[in-house]
């Protein structure tokens, strides 16, 4: 992976678009405006990806990568995700059934495929470098922004400002430009902690991502190329924190029993880490010049995988509006293009955090109620099958028009 950003511009006039922050929204956001002929600056520190991680990018998110030219340079350490499996392990008096979500259930080859954090960052970074519409400031951090009528300011902490018609937050979620511009956020935080680790097992996944869902959360395995998975396993955090504790030797067994063999003896684990659940909200999407991606607007936990392909369908829709706006010659920060990415990301957002919301509360309340409507609809979906096939598209990609760098390739 290339480690720094070099091409580092002095920008001195007004630049249609700025964007702030080099995770994988981010980048993904300047590639996606240069692709629609937008001239795009990108500020933000050299991409750093944490070890471990990896996601699981539905078919929407792939199509999207596909179209900005990255999906071959993420084949590398990435491997297909072909069926989702759920399996009750609550011990409840009602025990949910298992269900299986197949690829060809939703008439596609693959559902997905989970790509390493890493070689994500780098197939997106080499793009951007060789993406002459996009301008590239190497910065430790944006301090701040100043939002005026026809323009935004932004503070560089080396001294120095950028001037943009329209910014970008993708600046994570403790994002200073979503605070620069006024918008507030809301949210909670559960009594969990995700436990993440990469890890070698001696059974076949054979392309199949399980989760278990567990009193404490959800315990997910995801496949990787070869006799490999990442593992998210959420935990109440004072067990996870022991978890943490435990040597190598002691993590796998206690792993071996809550996995019951479902991938054979685990061989071996790299470094764990940790990552307490809550959900953080942005109360708009945009306002005063000021467009947030990613995790910049929405933090939700790692169950379901729904974080960045939330993030992606933030960036393609962007990518629309704020492409057609400069097509026409118009202003990009103007107030009815705010307002239009506004409101086409509400219903998502606040669907797909109250669907994970909704999972864990029902996994970790043990009421006998939850577990009687999880089951339920476990039930209905094992055996009915056009609610299940339409409940794998509605997970892949929300119902309504598709944005363009997410349409199948072709379509
Ligand atoms: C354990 C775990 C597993 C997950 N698994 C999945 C999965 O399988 N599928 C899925 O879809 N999602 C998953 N997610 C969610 C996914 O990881 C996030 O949605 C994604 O990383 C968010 O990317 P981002 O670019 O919005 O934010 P970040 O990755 O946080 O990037 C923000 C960037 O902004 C920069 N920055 C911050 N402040 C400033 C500043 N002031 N000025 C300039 N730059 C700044 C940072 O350096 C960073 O580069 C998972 C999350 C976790 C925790």
């Amino acid at each position: 992976m290339t480690t720094s950003m070099q091409r580092d511009l002095n920008v001195s006039a007004t630049a249609p678009v700025l964007v702030v922050g080099t995770g994988p929204s981010g980048l993904a956001t300047a590639l996606a405006l240069a692709r629609s002929g937008v001239e795009t600056v990108l500020a933000g520190p050299p991409p750093a990806a944490p070890r471990a991680r990896t996601a699981a990018l539905f078919s929407g998110s792939i199509d999207l990568l596909r179209h900005l030219g990255v999906l071959a340079a993420c084949a590398d350490g990435s491997a297909a995700i072909k069926a989702i499996r759920l399996i009750d392990d609550t011990g409840g008096l009602l025990r949910a059934p298992e269900a299986l979500f197949t690829a060809a259930d939703a008439g596609l080859e693959v559902l997905g495929f989970n790509i390493p954090n890493s070689v994500l960052l780098a197939a997106l970074e080499t793009a951007v470098h060789a993406e002459p519409r996009i301008q590239i400031v190497t910065t430790v951090a944006v301090t701040g922004l100043e939002t005026g009528e026809a323009q935004v300011i932004a503070r560089l902490a080396e001294g120095g400002t950028l001037a943009a018609r329209l910014v970008v937050a993708a600046d994570g979620r403790q994002s200073v430009c979503r605070t620069a511009a006024g918008i507030g956020t809301h949210g909670w935080s559960y009594p969990q902690t995700a436990v993440v680790a990469l890890v070698e097992h001696t059974r076949p996944h054979r392309n199949v991502s399980t989760e278990l869902h567990r009193r404490p959360g959800p315990l997910t395995t995801v496949p990787l190329p070869g006799l490999a998975s990442s593992l998210v396993w959420v935990e109440d955090t004072r067990r996870a924190e022991a978890l943490l504790a435990l040597d190598e030797t002691a993590f796998r067994a206690e792993l071996d029993r809550h996995l019951k063999g479902l991938l054979g003896p685990i061989r071996a684990t790299t470094a764990r880490a940790a990552f307490p659940l809550g959900v953080t909200t942005a109360d708009r999407f945009a306002a005063r010049r000021v467009m947030l991606v990613g995790e910049a607007g929405h933090v939700i936990p790692p169950i379901g995988a729904q974080g960045l392909n939330l993030g992606m369908r933030d960036v393609a829709m962007l990518a629309d509006f704020v492409g057609e706006a400069v097509a026409a010659g118009g202003d990009p920060g103007a107030g009815d293009v705010l307002a239009a990415y506004d409101t086409a990301r509400r219903g998502d957002i606040g669907t797909r955090t109250f669907a994970v919301d909704m999972l864990n509360r029902t996994l970790i309340s043990g009421l006998l109620p939850a577990d009687l409507l999880r089951g339920l609809g476990l039930h209905a979906l094992n055996s009915i099958g056009p609610l299940r096939r339409a409940v794998i598209r509605q997970g892949l990609h929300p119902s309504g028009t598709r944005p363009t760098l997410m349409r199948p390739h072709g379509a």
